[in-house]
Order: C-alpha cells, then structure tokens, then sequence
C-alpha cells in the first residue's frame, strides 16, 4: 500500500528573510552533533556496549517523556531538578509531561510497570540517550546532555552491587582513555540513622542561619542535607564543619559502607571519601558517589543507591533494592578531546568509481549495488563529469582502487581497474569486476 506523504510546509529562505523572523540557531543551551564529532560518539557508543556486554548489563530504552509526577516523586520537589530545571509539555488533554531530566526514576517507573521482577534478579540494566534540564548554560552544562547508565534493581541489597556499579562505570570512562580518575564516595545512611543526622544538621546550621543564601535558608527545614550541595560561597565555608554522616551510620549502614569500599580495595580501584557528598537528589540512600578526572572542577559522572525508589513511586510497599550511577557523555568527550584521545572513524572505503558520460554514469548506480551485495564499500562522486576531478577525489581519499568506467568502456561491456599507488591500469569485463577486486583487496 502506498504510503501516505507526510504534509510538510516548505518555508523558503527568500520568505524566512522577508520576515526576518526565524533564528537560524540551535535552542539555548542545546547542541548538534556534527559529523566532525560523530567519531568520538562512536567511540563511547562502542565503549558503553563493551562494558555493558562484559559486565552482563542488559540495554533498556525508556521514552524522553514521563509523566510530572515521576519526578515530582521519585526525584523530590525539593530538588534543583525539579524546583528550577525540567522543561515542562502540557499536552492538549492537559496532561503534563517532562522532558526527562535524568533516567533512573523513569527505569524504576518501567521496572514497575512492566513486573521486571520476574525475571531473574537482580536485573542488570544500562542505556544511553539525551536529558533535558533547563539550567544556565555554561562550560560543560547544558540544556540537553546525554547521559549513559548502569542500573542493578531488585535481589538483595548487597553493597557488592554498590560496587559493581562503580567498577562498571568507571571501567567506561577508563576505557574511553580519559586518565587520572578518582572515585569520591560517601554513605548518606538510612531511614534509621539520617533522621538524627539531619537534627545535628539542622542544628549546626540553625546557628549560621543568616549567614547562608535565600535558597538554603528555604531548605534547613525542609531538606537539610541539601545545604551540603550549595555552591554559593558562604554556605560552602560553613560545610567545613558541619557535623559527617559517617559519623552517625548506623550499624546496619556501616557495615555495608565498610563492605563497599573493601570490594574497591580488592579491584584497586582509587577512590577518597568525601564526607560532604550527597547528591541532591531524594531518592538516594547509603552509598553515593562520583567520579572525577584529576584537575577538573566537575564530575564526569555520578550515582548511589536508591532502595526507596520504587516505593516512594507507589510500586512497593518495602523497599526495593536499586544502585545506579550516569555518566555524563559531553563532558567525558571534552576530557578525551583535551587529553588527545581520538575517536573512531568508520573504516575508509578502498575503492572509488569514476564515471564519465551519462551513460556511464546510469551503469555506475547499478555497479554501486553489486558491490553493496558483496559487501565492499565503494566511493564515488556521481555529481562530477570530469576525469581529473574525480581522480582527485580518490588521492584525497587515499584510495587502493579506482575504477573507470567511460563511454567506451560501457559500449564494451568493460571497466578500467587502476591501482592507485602504481599507476598501473587492467581493463576487466563488467560482469568480473566485483571479483577482480576482491583478488586485489
Ligand atoms: P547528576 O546525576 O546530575 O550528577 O548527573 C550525572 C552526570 O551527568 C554529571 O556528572 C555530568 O557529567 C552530567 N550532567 C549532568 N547535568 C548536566 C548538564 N546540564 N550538562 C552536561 N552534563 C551534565
């Protein structure tokens, strides 16, 4: 059945001009990916299905919308995230969706929807896609960003899986060959042992209280943990006292801490404790963490566990043991660019067709296939006429094969096969020539 055209209205430029109304620009803090620097995305596609592939992590793909309320919920309306930062849909039924901010809650909202508990647990998830937060942009943060993932929902709440998680995320970034890495982790504890954290927060802070900015002044009540992730200036210089969670684990919590760090001795993996670090957002608990490239002021990427998750969105009525961590894409790919690790190419073609005449270049198109049926990529440059040209092209492209096809190689039934480096020129017939090339490759 034929399809239907999709009805698109042209503008033409003469009119855009006309009106000089429309912005020839990318949205505020959004980016193209160009050819130009498709190589290094390659890179980390490749990456990120190696480690996940090795390390059994299964892809999962969740829609860049969800309902307000996964956030609102799973994130917490105390965060940045959704007090400043997510860009907001209203469909015309009235519904309001965002445009995901961050993949966890949308993953535990899948996990949930679709009972991934029944199959073998824990479930082993990662994916790779583009996030929307509507912040100032600036170097390295960005109204759309990618962020990669590994996800280990369900099982139990062994702090093995805390480090797995690390291990994996840090072997992707590691193998991206960004060097100098450093893992900074704390334990933000739990139901059990926060409570009374927080009252010793909240009690050194009270002391400060006109000392800090409007916003931590909001939070002290609400989420005072949140102080401890301000980066105004005054509120940071009284972080330096503020009373350590580490210090008030439970024994529950700090033996899993304890757990956790002794599975990164044994992998060597560097980390340092960073006792002020909690990750903003609600649905954390127990360990979290970052990881860092020496010299450079943000995190590459970021996770911790987050046990209440799917109860906070109404799937469980206990928790639900959950870790995960997110890579930033952008910013690891400014770290490899500024320490010279390349991307990947795709593999460059061997061979270009020159054709002269239209006759020769109807033939072009269906060699173009045979070659394609083979499997062997060609090149060519069907939008050129002259000799000199197109063998230009090919040097340029630093061809082993080029092969002509003329007026009289076409009357003929035949192809000139030139060796690029010798120079040396065989007229083969056209039904051989995929073979004839393959004997040369
Ligand atoms: P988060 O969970 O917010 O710490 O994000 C995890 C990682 O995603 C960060 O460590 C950054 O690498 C990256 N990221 C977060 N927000 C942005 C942003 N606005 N622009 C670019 N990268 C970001």
């Amino acid at each position: 059945m034929a399809k239907t055209p999709v009805k698109t209205k042209k503008v033409k430029i003469s009119e855009k001009t006309k009106k000089g109304a429309i912005l020839l620009q990318a949205p505020k803090g959004m980016h193209d990916i160009l050819p130009e620097d498709q190589p290094w995305w390659n890179r980390v596609r490749k990456v990120a299905d190696t480690i996940a592939d090795f390390y059994n992590f299964q892809r999962i793909d969740t829609p860049i919308l969800e309902n307000m309320e996964i956030f609102e919920r799973g994130v917490g309306n105390t965060t940045d995230i959704v007090e400043k930062e997510m860009f907001v849909a209203r469909t015309k039924g009235g519904d309001q969706l965002v445009l995901r901010p961050e993949n966890t809650a949308g993953i535990m909202r899948a996990y949930l929807e679709h009972g991934l508990s029944r199959l073998p647990q824990p479930l082993k998830l990662y994916y790779l896609g583009p996030f929307f937060r509507h912040e100032r942009p600036q170097a390295g943060r960005y109204r759309q960003f990618h962020q990669g993932g590994f996800e280990i929902i369900g099982g139990d709440d062994d702090p093995l899986y805390d480090a797995q998680i690390i291990l994996a995320t840090y072997r992707f970034i590691e193998e991206l060959k960004v060097k100098n890495l450093v893992i900074q982790i704390n334990s933000i504890g739990c139901r059990v042992c926060r409570p009374t954290y927080k009252r010793k927060l909240l009690e050194y802070y009270k002391k400060f209280e006109n000392k800090l900015c409007k916003d931590c002044r909001r939070r002290i009540e609400i989420n005072p943990l949140r102080l401890l992730d301000c980066k105004n200036e005054s509120c940071e210089a009284l972080k330096a006292d503020a009373p350590v969670m580490v210090n008030h684990l439970c024994s529950a919590c700090r033996n899993h801490f304890k757990l956790d760090l002794e599975y990164l001795d044994e992998l060597g993996l560097p980390y340092a404790l960073s006792h002020y670090l909690v990750r903003g957002l609600d649905y954390y608990n127990r360990t979290v963490f970052e990881i860092y490239a020496e010299g450079i002021p943000s995190a590459l990427g970021g996770g911790g566990r987050y046990d209440y998750l799917a109860e906070i969105l109404g799937g469980r009525k206990s928790p639900l043991p959950a870790v995960g961590s997110a890579p930033g894409i952008e910013r690891i790919i400014e770290v490899m660019k500024a320490q010279g690790v390349p991307g990947i190419s795709k593999p460059r073609a061997k061979i270009f067709l020159i054709q002269i005449g239209d006759p020769a270049k109807k033939k072009a198109l269906g060699l173009l296939e045979k070659f394609r049926e083979a499997d062997i990529k060609v090149i060519e440059s069907l939008g050129k006429e002259s000799l000199s040209t197109q063998l230009k092209i090919a040097n340029k492209e630093e061809v082993q094969l080029a092969l002509l096809l003329g007026q009289r190689e076409v009357f003929e039934d035949n192809i000139i096969i030139r060796d690029m480096k010798s120079g040396n020129q065989e007229t083969v017939p056209l039904s051989k020539v995929v073979d004839e090339v393959k004997r040369r490759l």
